[in-house]
C-alpha cells in the first residue's frame, strides 16, 4: 500500500470511528438520583449553595460560574460531560439550543482525541498480550 493510499485509508477510518463514537455516546448519561435532591432544592450542584445566591442565571443546575467552572475541566480533558452528568454535577442538556457548527479546530481537536484513545487501546492490547505469553 503506498502512502497516499493508506492515508486515504486512515482518513476512511477516523469517519468510520467517529460515526461509532457518535453512536455509544449517545446512551445517554443518567443523572443519579442521589442528587436530584439538591435539584428540588435549588441547590447548586456544584458548591451546594442555593441558585439564588449569585444574582447570574443558572446553567444545568449550577450557578453561571460553577459550570464554567465544569466545563474548564472538560475542555482541559480532565473530566467528560457523561462523567459529570452521571456523577451528578450538571443536569443533562437539554435538546434545542443551536446545533454546534463543526470548524477546522474542532474537527482537528477531535480527530486527535481519537487517535489517542486508539493509541491506548493499542498499547493496552499489547500489554495484555505480554502478560499472557508471561503466564504460559
Ligand atoms: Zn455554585
Amino acid at each position: 500500500m503506498d502512502i497516499e493510499a493508506a492515508r486515504k485509508r486512515v482518513g476512511q477510518l477516523i469517519v468510520e470511528l467517529q460515526a461509532l463514537e457518535r453512536m455509544l455516546s449517545e446512551g445517554s448519561p443518567s443523572f443519579p438520583d442521589a442528587m436530584q435532591e439538591l435539584v428540588s432544592k435549588g441547590l447548586c450542584l456544584n458548591c451546594k449553595e442555593p441558585l439564588s445566591s449569585k444574582k447570574t442565571r443558572a446553567v444545568r443546575g449550577n450557578h453561571e460560574s460553577c459550570y464554567r467552572e465544569i466545563m474548564r475541566e472538560i475542555s482541559a480533558g480532565k473530566l467528560t460531560e457523561s462523567e459529570a452528568i452521571s456523577q451528578g454535577l450538571i443536569l443533562p442538556a437539554v435538546g434545542g439550543g443551536r446545533p454546534t457548527k463543526m470548524t477546522r479546530v474542532k474537527e482537528l481537536v477531535q480527530n486527535k482525541a481519537l487517535t489517542d484513545k486508539l493509541a491506548e487501546g493499542a498499547a493496552v492490547g499489547k500489554k495484555k498480550a505480554k502478560g499472557e505469553a508471561k503466564n504460559e
